[in-house]
């Protein structure tokens, strides 16, 4: 697996456009459990990057642009989820200093660092109904599949299927962090709508990967 910042880039114009074509659907699930903003947010701050793209196209290495598109986002996504994005892009540019490319093993520390930064930042843990309950799963089962051997197409499979089922799983949790917290019943029979743009992320990353990259 190789995927250069160029690559990088080109994936994030996919996440954007299947973002902004879910935007019923996660303004109705933020409608739900918090205050209706939650694909707004994402959607101005996706457009923002990719706008700002050919500032990035040329990052030498990976804590360049990983460090660039986390100031983008902090910039220009609103809500609780562009302090989070932010934090996750940082976190992870700072381990990438002289990357100039990722193979399976980088990718799944970014991962492992977008789970542990998010936890950080939001002060939360699986479990509490958050976005992290599609990034924690999607990274552990990578790093698991990679440790065990398989093909890389194969381990990028789990890692998809991961994410959907760990947003899927946040229909039933009771909320202990965001909005859906502050509800009389925290959520419950609601998914959190974080989670299940993290999930589109992670799939639009798989896809990525596995269409261009092996
Ligand atoms: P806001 O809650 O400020 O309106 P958004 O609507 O953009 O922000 O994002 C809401 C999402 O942010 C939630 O669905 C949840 O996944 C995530 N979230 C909220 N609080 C936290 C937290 N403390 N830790 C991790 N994720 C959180
Ligand atoms: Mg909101």
């Amino acid at each position: 697996m190789k995927l250069t910042p160029k690559q990088y880039l080109s994936y994030i114009a996919e996440v954007a456009s299947a973002v902004d074509s879910q935007g019923e659907y996660i303004t109705a699930l933020d409608a739900a459990t918090g205050d209706g903003d939650h694909w707004l947010n994402l959607n101005i701050g996706y457009k923002k990057v990719v706008v700002a793209a050919p500032e990035f196209a040329d990052a030498a290495d990976f804590k360049a642009l990983f460090t660039g598109l986390a100031k983008r986002m902090m910039s220009s996504m609103g809500g609780t989820s562009g302090a989070l994005y932010g934090s996750m892009y940082l976190a992870a540019a700072k381990k990438m200093e002289g990357v100039q490319a990722l193979d399976a093993a980088r990718l799944s520390d970014v991962l492992g660092c977008w789970a542990s930064s998010i936890a950080e930042r939001g002060s939360t843990a699986p479990g509490d109904k958050t976005m992290l309950d599609a990034v924690a799963p999607a990274a552990e089962v990578f790093a698991a599949a990679l440790a065990s051997g398989v093909p890389e197409e194969v381990a990028l499979d789990k890692m998809k299927r991961a994410a959907w089922q760990g947003a899927e799983s946040t229909k039933n949790m009771q909320a202990k962090r965001g909005r859906a917290s502050n509800q009389a019943e925290k959520g419950i029979g609601c998914l959190d709508p974080g989670a299940v743009t993290m999930a589109i992320k992670l799939e639009c990353l798989g896809d990525y990967l596995q269409k261009h990259c092996l």
